[in-house]
Formats: C-alpha cells, sequence, structure tokens
C-alpha cells in the first residue's frame, strides 16, 4: 500500500497551470480569453473544431460525480465530455445519495420495489477486495443482448485518491441499484503520462487508468449499438486536448533528486559514525 499511496503523491507530476504560461511573444491577456463559439476553453486551447456541433446522443444515460476540487482543474475532461454527449448529467459532489438526481432517485425507487428485475445501472470503479467489480464486456454477455438498452453508466471524476473517497461514500446508496464494473487494468504496473501516450493528459497511478473522458467512450464502445463509431469520436475530441496540453505541460524531476539527497545523507552518517 506504500507504493500505492507514492504513486497517489504522484498524480499531479505536471506543472498545472501551463495552460496560462506564455511564451515571450504571447499576449497574456489574449491567452486568458475564452472562446465564446461552443468549447468555453481558453483561445489557445480551442476545441470548436473538434467537438461535435451537435452533442452524441447515446441510448446510455451517463451520470458523472464530479469532485469539487476538478472544477478548478485546467485538465478536467468533464466539461468537454458534457459537450460532446447529450444524455450526460454532471453532478458536482463528493457522494452521491437520494436527491442528487431524478434518475438516480427512479432507479433507487424501481430496485426497491421491483426487487427482481435486472439492474440497468452500472457504476465504473476498479474493484477491491471488499467491493469485486466485473469486467465490462463480461457483464454485457452475462446479461445478454435483448436486455442491453437504456442503460445508465455512473463514474467518478477526480484524482484517484478523491475517487476512492467519493466511490466508498457512494456505495451505500448505489450497491441498491447498480453494479460495479472495470475496464481492463493492471495495477502491479506504473502507469503513463501524456509522454507514453497521445490520449494521456495526467500522470495515471498504473496501466489502466484513464482520463474520465476515455473511460467513459470505452464503456459506450461497449454499451452503445454503434459504439465504435461514438468510442472513435470521443477519443478524437481527447487527442486534440491532448495535443495542446502536449505543447505546454513539462516534467517535473522531483524523484532523482530526493534519491541523491537521501545517498548523501546516508554517506554522512557513515562519515559521522567512524571513529576521530
Ligand atoms: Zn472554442
Amino acid at each position: 500500500m506504500a507504493e500505492l499511496s507514492d504513486l497517489i503523491a504522484n498524480l499531479d507530476l505536471f506543472d498545472l497551470d501551463a495552460t496560462a504560461t506564455t511564451t515571450a511573444s504571447d499576449n497574456h491577456h489574449t491567452l486568458r480569453k475564452i472562446c465564446t463559439r461552443g468549447c468555453d476553453r481558453p483561445i489557445n486551447v480551442c476545441l470548436c473544431k473538434t467537438i461535435p456541433t451537435e452533442p452524441i446522443s447515446t441510448c446510455t444515460q451517463v451520470v458523472i460525480l464530479h469532485h469539487p476540487h476538478e472544477r478548478r482543474h485546467k485538465l478536467a475532461t468533464v466539461p468537454v465530455l458534457q459537450k460532446c454527449l447529450w444524455n450526460c448529467e454532471i453532478i458536482i459532489g463528493r457522494r452521491l445519495s437520494y436527491g442528487d438526481s431524478s434518475i438516480l432517485d427512479s432507479l433507487y425507487t424501481d430496485a426497491i420495489e421491483k426487487p427482481n428485475e435486472p439492474l440497468r445501472a452500472l457504476f465504473l470503479f476498479p474493484g477491491t477486495g471488499t467491493l469485486p467489480s466485473v469486467e465490462i464486456n463480461q457483464w454485457k454477455y452475462s446479461f445478454g443482448d435483448a436486455n442491453l438498452n437504456n442503460h445508465v453508466l455512473i463514474a467518478f471524476d477526480g484524482t484517484w485518491k478523491h475517487a476512492k473517497e467519493m466511490v466508498h461514500a457512494s456505495v451505500p446508496f448505489l450497491s441498491k441499484f447498480a453494479i460495479q464494473v472495470c475496464l481492463n487494468y493492471d495495477v502491479g504496473v506504473h502507469g503513463g503520462t501524456i509522454f507514453d501516450s497521445d490520449l494521456i493528459l495526467r500522470k495515471e497511478p498504473f496501466i489502466g487508468c484513464m482520463s474520465t473522458m476515455e473511460a467513459v467512450a470505452r464503456c459506450l464502445r461497449v454499451l452503445e449499438s454503434n459504439g465504435d463509431v461514438i468510442e472513435l469520436r470521443m477519443v478524437e475530441v481527447l487527442r486534440a486536448m491532448v495535443r495542446f496540453q502536449a505543447c505546454f505541460l513539462k516534467p517535473m524531476k522531483a524523484r532523482p533528486r530526493l534519491f541523491k539527497k537521501g545517498r548523501v545523507d546516508e554517506k554522512k552518517n557513515v562519515k559521522s559514525e567512524l571513529p576521530g
């Protein structure tokens, strides 16, 4: 677990104020201007050409619990995701409970009133010992194609640590009407950064961790009848976002310095222990 907390501490290895920094020739005032043509992003990273003119309609209703800290995060994908999808509800908060969303409330009520009906809501989060999850493709095949319609996909948007807290706080409510699913991942391997993949915006704790937008796109591929087209369209937007970000980001080199300091201190200790 110590390793995992190290990884969590390293989630934001990048200079997150990078989008606000300027080159010598850039005008600071111009960079602060926000695009009014639709994307609501700074005009130097405008995504209007890539975001679908009409939001994509899906049978699946997407509900995102968006951590309050993420609202200020320049690399958050949720505002862009919301512009890409027609059926996408964003709830800002740290937990989901009754009263937050009429869709979730009705799912909860239905599940209580008709306990034998199959559950049509999914929440996306990697399984743990106490909260096991089913890989979404496996879940789909066990569910049967005939009933695969009008699902509700719930996702959590925050740092890895925040998302874990949000899931734990929401499980008492969600577990009444939703099944926990995950995408294929491998917790044993360190995650990628923007320099390894053209889809990763922030350092991820392990391979398979991805931005909320990519995770939703991967799930819609499974849940929607034309899922591969939807996924491709969303990934295209994400790629454009990452391309902009790659121009600004600079990796920090904190870790090697820590190692060096450790070695120096070790030598000092050895010296001080020597007699005379
Ligand atoms: Zn724009």
